[in-house]
């Protein structure tokens, strides 16, 4: 279902006054899954209210109007909604008494425009103002064979928000179809936004039942699939359909199809192969083990490891051998690669990961060895070889940092 709001009211055009209620309106809506297709301000005029509440029934499920409901001769909107229906006003006998006694119990005369609130759209529901004299409407009635809801409400936000909450909210929630829904989160490591957006549009904005969203942030994109459909199997066979070719496209880059994080993936996949891991970090100073001991369990698969921030420590913790760290400096492919290699040996783990680079920005003399910031080394050893790879990350500190933990768990899940 989709809606439309209307906010009936001249003040509302000039740079004096706002339209707040839409806002309250939309929140409502929103929290019965009923999404907002138009919202819009119309001024006290015959025609262009009659138009403009036209247009919405035709294209909307929900039309819902805020003000435009008092007694003078420029409240238009129960007038303009009988016209765009094409339906009668009548006058309600029973408002018209509650009406009456309103006024007596003010000590105030009723001018005949005031009888203009008791008039009622043929088949409405009249919804009681309890705050004010203009009492709302509820129409749930057919357009050109398509069913409409037509919502009236006075536009004061006092009497418009308890008349929204208490009488339309619940007869909406009770008028909309059983819908189910069915919810994908895919995603992917490493990859700009840019490119997986490009290869992923075209196939996710063939499935115009799905609402697909795609977020970028911390070293991955996700892309996120919402569909609602009468049953909870057609919803989840769309999302599925949409998935796999999502998955067909994007092969491997995809660690995760169902919203898991990508440490608690890498976890799943070494308790599967029965391995256990240790790190030797140096510029990331343990947030890499901090990453993947953030998931529960993770001793089951997870030996520890080392903080081996300078040469000294490579040496005496992981093993490194002091002439090769003098040889190729402390960033360097075979210094990472004897760190994953020599923290794997003292502890025994069948995996051995060791990372060395350069985070920056350094102010130290002779700190970054005349490399530059942003190149690291992350080396994984399981035994058999070693694979190392350099990467040149741009950003600052804490970037470089995040992302090299990010590479390492991609190169412990693939
Ligand atoms: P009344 O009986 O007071 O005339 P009404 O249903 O005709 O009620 P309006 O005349 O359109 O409502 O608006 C009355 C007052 O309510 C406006 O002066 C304004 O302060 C407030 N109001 C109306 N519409 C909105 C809106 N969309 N957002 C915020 N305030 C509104
Ligand atoms: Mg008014």
């Amino acid at each position: 279902m989709i809606a439309e709001i209307i906010a009936v009211g001249s003040e509302m055009l000039t740079p004096d006054r706002q339209d707040t209620n839409s806002l309250y309106i939309t929140r409502g809506l929103n929290g019965l899954g009923v999404s907002l297709a138009f919202k819009g301000i119309v001024g006290d005029n015959r025609q262009h209210l009659t138009d403009a509440i036209r247009i919405a029934l035709k294209r909307v499920d929900v039309v819902v109007l805020s003000g435009g409901l008092g007694p003078t001769e420029d409240d238009l909107t129960r007038e303009c909604s009988a016209e765009a229906l094409g339906v009668e006003l009548y006058r309600e006998p029973e408002l018209m008494v509650a009406l009456t006694r309103r006024f007596a119990e003010r000590r105030m005369t009723m001018s005949a425009n005031n009888e203009r609130q008791t008039e009622v759209l043929d088949g409405a529901v009249v919804l009681d103002n309890k705050n004010g004299s203009a009492p709302g409407q509820w129409l749930d009635t057919t357009v050109d064979g398509h069913r409409k809801i037509l919502i009236l409400l006075p536009g004061p936000p006092k009497e418009l928000m308890p008349l929204f909450d208490n009488e339309c909210l619940p007869r909406l929630a009770a008028s909309l179809p059983q819908r189910h829904l069915a919810r994908r989160t895919l995603r992917m490591a490493l990859l700009p936004e840019s490119q997986v957006d490009a290869r992923c549009a075209p196939i996710y904005q063939r499935f115009t039942d799905i609402e697909t969203t795609i977020l970028a942030g911390n070293a991955e994109i996700t892309l996120n699939f919402v569909c609602t459909k009468p049953t909870q199997e057609e919803a989840e066979q769309r999302v599925n359909a949409l998935t796999e070719l999502i998955e067909h496209e994007m092969g491997d880059s995809i660690y995760s199809s169902h919203g898991e994080s990508l440490e608690e993936i890498v976890q799943l996949m070494l308790g599967l192969r029965d391995m256990t891991l240790s790190v030797a970090e140096s510029c990331t100073g343990g947030l890499l083990a901090q990453r993947i001991t953030a998931v529960p369990n993770a001793s089951r698969t997870f030996a520890g490891g080392a903080v081996v921030y300078n040469a000294q420590q490579k040496t005496t913790l992981a093993h490194v051998p002091a002439d090769l760290i003098a040889e190729h400096g402390t960033v360097s492919e075979p210094v990472a690669r004897a760190l994953a290699e020599g923290i794997r040996e003292v502890t025994g783990s069948k995996i051995g990961i060791g990372i060395t680079g350069i985070a920056g920005p350094s102010t130290l003399d002779g700190a970054d060895e005349g490399k530059p910031v942003g190149l690291v080394y992350v080396a994984l050893a399981d035994g058999e070889d070693t694979q190392v790879k350099e990467l040149n990350i741009r950003g600052d500190r804490d970037r470089i940092r995040y992302w090299t933990t990010q590479h390492a768990l991609e190169m412990l899940r693939l």
